[in-house]
C-alpha cells in the first residue's frame, strides 16, 4: 500500500511538539502548525510572523548575518521568526524548504526502505571535474569527514560507512546513530539523516586530492648541458 507521507507526518505530530533540526514544530489547537527556531529566547510575541510555506524558502536561504547557507542542515538557521501553516500539506512543503527531502528520508528509514550508500561507492560514481575525488586516501577522508560533517557544521546523523563493513570513526557515537539519546531533548525529534555523502563533501574531497597532487614533488627534469665540448 502506498505510504501517504503527509498523513504519516500528521499522525506522528499528533501527540505534541517535535524538533526537526533547529526547528520546533508545534500543532495548534483547532488546526495548523507553528514553526519557530528551537532555541528562540522569549518573549515570543517579539517574533516576526509569517504565514504559508513560501516564507520558509526565504528563511532557509541566509544566516542571521546575511550569509548564504549552501548546506541547509548546517546549524545556522536564522532566528526571530514564527511561521504559521494552515495544515499538514503546508507544513510538509515548509519543512522541505527548510530541510530538503528530510521528511521523506526519515519516513523511508522508519519503513526500512532507506539504503545507505558507502562513501567509496559515492566517490566511485563521480565523473568530470569531480572524478578526482575518487583518489582520496583513507586518512584524508577521515580528516575531511571530521572537519565537514561534525555537528558544528552539519546536524545530520550519518548512516553511511567509509566502505562496506568499515564504519566512519573519529566522530561522536551520537553523530552516527539515527536515534537520539533518551532525555537529551525536551520533546520528540524527527532526525535529520544522511544516507549518502552530499555534494559539499564530494567537492571538498576533490579539493583535498587536488591540493595533495599540486604539493607533490615534481620529478626532476633532465637538464641538457649547454657547455661547449672540450
Ligand atoms: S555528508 Fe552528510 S553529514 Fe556530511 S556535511 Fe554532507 S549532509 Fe552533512
Amino acid at each position: 500500500m502506498k505510504d501517504n507521507l503527509t498523513e504519516r507526518l500528521a499522525a506522528h505530530l499528533a501527540d505534541g511538539p517535535h524538533h526537526l533540526g533547529q526547528i520546533l514544530i508545534t500543532p495548534i489547537s483547532g488546526g495548523g502548525y507553528e514553526l519557530r527556531h528551537r532555541d528562540e529566547p522569549p518573549p515570543f510575541p517579539a517574533l516576526r510572523e509569517s504565514t504559508g510555506p513560501d516564507a520558509a524558502r526565504q528563511l532557509a536561504l541566509y544566516t542571521d548575518t546575511g550569509e548564504f547557507r549552501p548546506l541547509k542542515s548546517a546549524p545556522t538557521l536564522r532566528r526571530g521568526w514564527r511561521l504559521l501553516l494552515a495544515d499538514t500539506q503546508e507544513l510538509h512543503l515548509a519543512l522541505d524548504y527548510l530541510y530538503p527531502a528530510m521528511v521523506g528520508i526519515w519516513r523511508s528509514h522508519q519503513n526500512g526502505t532507506l539504503t545507505a550508500v558507502p562513501l567509496d561507492q559515492t566517490l566511485a560514481r563521480q565523473t568530470g571535474m569531480y572524478a578526482a575525488a575518487k583518489r582520496i586516501q583513507n586518512d584524508e577522508a577521515r580528516a575531511l569527514i571530521q572537519r565537514t560533517c561534525s555537528s558544528a557544521k552539519c546536524l545530520k546523523r550519518i548512516l553511511w560507512e567509509m566502505a562496506p563493513g568499515q564504519p566512519v570513526d573519529g566522530l561522536p557515537s551520537g553523530k552516527m546513530s539515527p536515534v537520539l539519546d533518551p532525555g537529551t531533548t525536551a520533546c520528540d525529534e524527527i532526525p535529520l539523516l544522511c544516507h549518502e555523502a552530499c555534494n559539499i563533501l564530494v567537492a571538498e574531497a576533490r579539493q583535498v586530492v587536488k591540493q595533495r597532487e599540486r604539493d607533490a614533488p615534481q620529478p626532476e627534469r633532465q637538464t641538457q648541458s649547454t657547455s661547449p665540448e672540450s
